[in-house]
């Protein structure tokens, strides 16, 4: 393929190859949009000038230079021409739209000589001059690494000699004069002079962009997003003539989305500025007018943008994201994209595309990245209570969800403190690129400044965080940490409460609610329902936790954890007593209790899912995770002697002797599981007789209840059937003691490697298998799950050794592979076995998809993420 294309010769399917904004573009000039000229500089180059240390293969500038004649012509303007020269911009742009995240150089082209031709042209010295020193400021910035603060520096002093605050009073003298110290500043940056050829600036301009594809910022956001190779490889640079927003009051520039982006109605919504440039709207140092306005301020443009963005949206499909910018009265767009919208906006427009008949149904579904979905699943403020809170502020609501925690005015400390486990809402005037990192350590995002399009709003979006922004009566002062409303002044670490729905801040921490769902979400849950082939099933351990399951289209539960039952307050102190017992009489006795209490448990969760199968493990964790630890202990014992308890103090120390005897080195794979119901085989007698108890009771009540019963960590078929034997007995002295035939599907886990080699004969036993995908990764990987995140996970993944977290995502290849021998050995000897996978990736579209290819029955997610799971479960059927 060639290096460079036109934007009108261009196949803007490929996207690949041109880029979003590459492939947008060209798209837009063959619809007969009205588009600067301008070309693409394709991703294949950016590979090539990687694997070419660095450097532009040969092939390239002579190309770029046969386009920059293109454009010529059809500007009418000439390159490097002191009379009327062609400027250009210089950007970015990969498969994939990482707002923000690499940079953009405008106005190139000027230099000493050509700024004279420029003002000549625009007949406006002092725009020229202005621009020149733009160009120079952003050349600095991003082709040197020039700190921008220097620049703003000189800005300042030239404002503060002239007398004047306003940048746009700055007389030629003085802007002739930041220009020289703003190039001296490059030059003593690179002690080299600064580059004064056009054609020289363009070189430069189009390896820095190339080269801020492995800049640390957008690395970051390539990882956070999971944005690997085969979803975009490389930039693409697109070089477009300038046009001006910025040349007087005829001129404006904005952006807009063709419907609203956080809600999905149907109507424009952006903000822009008249007398501006592009960047100011972005960067969220001006705060826009709405878009509304622009109708009386600008009518003829109002109506050119409003047709330029029912034309798109007819061709792409998809709600468009939209640059644009007029230049004395001449309507230019510079931009679309597919418009990043919130998970409700983009339920509400797959429901409303689908009936006006843009999309399908197939559509509807598929273009919602599943994950998203979250966010509607989020809290929100609990209205009945707010009235008990303070209202600090009010702003624009610019991502849904309500999210409490700490104020944290400083980038770095809120990420040292949220990921240390705080709850952290960020607090700025205003958010950049570089600062992303401390979003996804945040609960949620509130700038003073910016719109609904500045980068807070539109990164929070993405990431489905509550954000709110524009809240000028938020003043906030960096250098003592605090910030300051209505007469109210809030310290670092105070707690608020923001709704990033309604826009509102509150002080202290208001108590949150279970979300609501909307017609919208259901109309799309029940196409996915009527679409998907796979099950979904809830991990719930609670009669809550059910309902919640049920309610969410849940069909069934894949997990049901015993032990959670123990640590309710009322009976963990019983359990203990349990684990504490000296002899088997003793345990007996406290068993029995227990017995009854997780009867009672079952019958109100089989009762909430009445009709559906619901799976029982056995107690699973080792019995000293139900203890105080030694250490812990320790200190407790210290206290009650200084206090002169010694009653306390010897109970105490009985305990901790217990405690000592029971810890375990490596206690994920020490005795837990089956192994605890071997050894204590009355712990596991216990809940297998509450199990077939909660049955008889409910048959009696005539409730159609399936309990299931599944053992854990079980590692060979001798194990399985020493259960079994027990599970034996007891059916048949209940159904003798009831006279009742009663079915309770007997099945394991598969978590333990060789479960998965010899799952022929575990399936001789085995009515149903469930993998359980936590300890099988961590088994066949040999990771801690508990420790590789802090240790060598996130280097892994920078390096590239790994693609993705295997305990996020199942790591098809060797763990996969596992789970299809064990497929295949099970429905070998019962063709139409139950089997389904439990753990962390049944809400994890990937995973899920994957789980639908090998045909597994069902995968069981929290209750949160069943939504999630529907949805992608759909889309992995089609
Ligand atoms: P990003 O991907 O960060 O949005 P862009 O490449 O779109 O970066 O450019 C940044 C800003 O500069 C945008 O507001 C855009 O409208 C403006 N801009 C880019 N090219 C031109 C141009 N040729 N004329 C006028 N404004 C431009
Ligand atoms: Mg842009
Ligand atoms: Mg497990």
């Amino acid at each position: 393929t060639k290096p460079v294309y036109a934007f009108e010769e261009a196949d803007s399917k490929k996207r690949m190859l041109l880029g979003g904004k590459g492939a947008g573009l060209s798209e837009m000039t063959r619809l007969k949009l009205p588009v600067p000229p301008g070309f693409t500089i394709t991703t294949e180059v950016c590979n090539k000038y990687y694997d070419n240390n660095r450097k532009l293969p040969k092939d390239v500038m002579p190309a770029v230079m046969k386009n920059i004649a293109k454009m010529e012509k059809k500007t009418g303007k000439k390159w490097n021409s002191t009379k009327n020269p062609l400027l250009v911009s210089v950007r970015s742009g990969a498969a994939i739209s990482m707002p923000g995240m690499m940079d953009t150089i405008l106005n190139l082209g000027l230099n000493e000589k050509t700024v004279e031709g420029f003002a000549e042209q625009t007949k406006n010295p002092r725009f020229s001059w202005d621009s020149y020193r733009r160009f120079i400021q952003l050349f600095g910035k991003v082709v040197f690494g020039v700190n921008d603060e220097k620049f703003d520096h000189v800005l300042d002093s030239a404002k503060a000699k002239q007398g004047v605050t306003d940048d746009s009073k700055l007389s030629v003298e003085s802007l002739k004069n930041i220009v020289s110290e703003y190039k001296k500043i490059c030059e003593d940056h690179t002690k080299r002079k600064f580059p004064d050829t056009p054609d020289e600036q363009l070189i430069l301009s189009i390896e820095a962009v190339f080269k801020s594809w492995m800049g640390e910022r957008a690395i970051v956001y390539r990882e956070k997003n999971n944005i690997t190779k085969d979803i975009a490889n490389g930039t693409a640079v697109n070089v477009v003539a300038m046009v001006f927003g910025n040349m007087g009051d005829d001129s404006a520039t904005g952006v807009v989305f063709t419907r609203n982006g956080n809600n999905g109605k149907k109507e424009l919504e952006g903000e822009y500025l008249i007398n501006a440039q592009g960047e100011d709207v972005v960067a969220g140092v001006r705060t826009g007018k709405n878009i509304e306005f622009l109708k009386k301020d600008m009518p003829k443009s109002y109506k050119e943008l409003s047709n330029a963005c029912a034309k798109l949206e007819k061709h792409f499909r998809e709600p468009q994201d939209i640059e644009f910018t007029i230049e004395q009265g001449k309507f230019y767009l510079l931009q679309t994209r597919t418009a990043k919208m919130s998970a409700s906006a983009l339920v509400k427009t797959s429901v409303d595309m689908v009936k006006e008949r843009l999309i399908d149904k197939n559509k509807a579904l598929v273009r919602i990245p599943a994950q998203q979905l979250e966010a509607l699943l989020h809290r929100t403020m609990d209205e009945s209570k707010i009235k008990n809170y303070k209202q600090l502020a009010k702003g624009i609501p610019a991502s849904p969800g309500a999210a409490s925690g700490i104020v944290v005015f400083d980038v770095k400390k809120a990420i040292e403190l949220g990921d240390s486990g705080n709850k952290v809402i960020l607090v700025r005037k205003e958010t950049k690129p570089e600062d992303v990192p401390a979003f996804f350590s945040s609960e949620g995002i509130l700038t003073s400044l910016g719109g609904k399009s500045s980068h807070a709003a539109i990164v929070s979006r993405g990431m489905g965080k509550p954000c709110i922004v524009g809240c000028p009566e938020l003043k906030i002062n960096y250098d003592n940490n605090t910030c300051t409303a209505n007469g109210i002044t809030i310290k670092e670490k105070d707690t608020i409460t923001i709704d990033g729905s309604a826009g509102t801040v509150f002080i202290g921490e208001v108590p949150t609610v279970e979300p609501q769902m909307t017609k919208d979400f259901e109309q799309i849950l029940d196409w996915a329902q009527k679409t998907k082939t796979l099950g979904i099933r809830a991990n719930a351990d609670t009669p809550e936790g059910a309902k919640l399951a049920r309610k969410f289209g849940g069909q069934g539960i894949g997990l049901c954890r015993t032990e959670r039952m123990f640590n309710g307050s009322d009976r963990i102190n019983l359990f203990v007593e349990m684990i504490m017992a000296e002899n088997i009489e003793e345990r007996s006795k406290i068993l029995t209790k227990l017995g009854q209490l997780q009867k009672s448990d079952f019958i109100e969760i089989l009762q909430a899912m009445e009709g559906y199968e619901v799976t029982i493990r056995l107690l699973d964790p080792p019995l000293h995770e139900f203890l105080p630890n030694p250490e812990e202990l320790t200190e407790r014992i210290q206290k009650l002697k200084a206090s002169g308890d010694t009653d306390g103090v010897n109970k105490t120390e009985i305990i901790l002797k217990r405690a000592r005897e029971l810890a375990e080195i490596n206690p994920m794979m020490g005795h837990r599981g089956v192994r605890v119901g071997i050894t204590y085989p009355e712990i596991y007698e216990m809940q297998i007789r509450a199990v077939f108890d909660a049955l008889v009771e409910l048959t009696k009540k005539k409730v159609k209840a399936h309990p299931q019963i599944m053992i854990p960590q079980i590692s060979s078929i001798a194990e399985l059937n020493h259960i079994k034997r027990i599970y034996d007995r007891i059916k048949k002295e209940t159904e003798t003691k009831h006279k009742m035939k009663l079915k309770i599907n007997f099945g394991t886990m598969i978590e333990v490697v060789r479960a998965a080699l010899t799952a022929n004969e575990l399936a001789t036993t085995a009515e149903f298998f469930s993998f359980g995908t936590n300890d099988l990764t961590q088994g066949t990987f040999s990771f801690s799950r508990e420790d590789v995140e802090g240790k060598f996970l996130p280097e892994y993944m920078e390096k590239e050794l790994l693609e993705r977290n295997p305990f996020q995502s199942i790591d098809v290849n060797g763990v996969g592979s596992l789970i299809k021998i064990g497929v295949s050995a099970g429905r070998q000897l019962r063709p139409n076995m139950e089997i389904g996978i439990c753990g962390e990736h049944g809400g994890d579209p990937n995973s899920i998809k994957f789980c639908h290819s090998i045909g597994l029955s069902y995968v069981s997610a929290s209750p949160h993420r069943i939504p999630i799971a529907i949805v992608a479960a759909a889309q992995a059927a089609i």
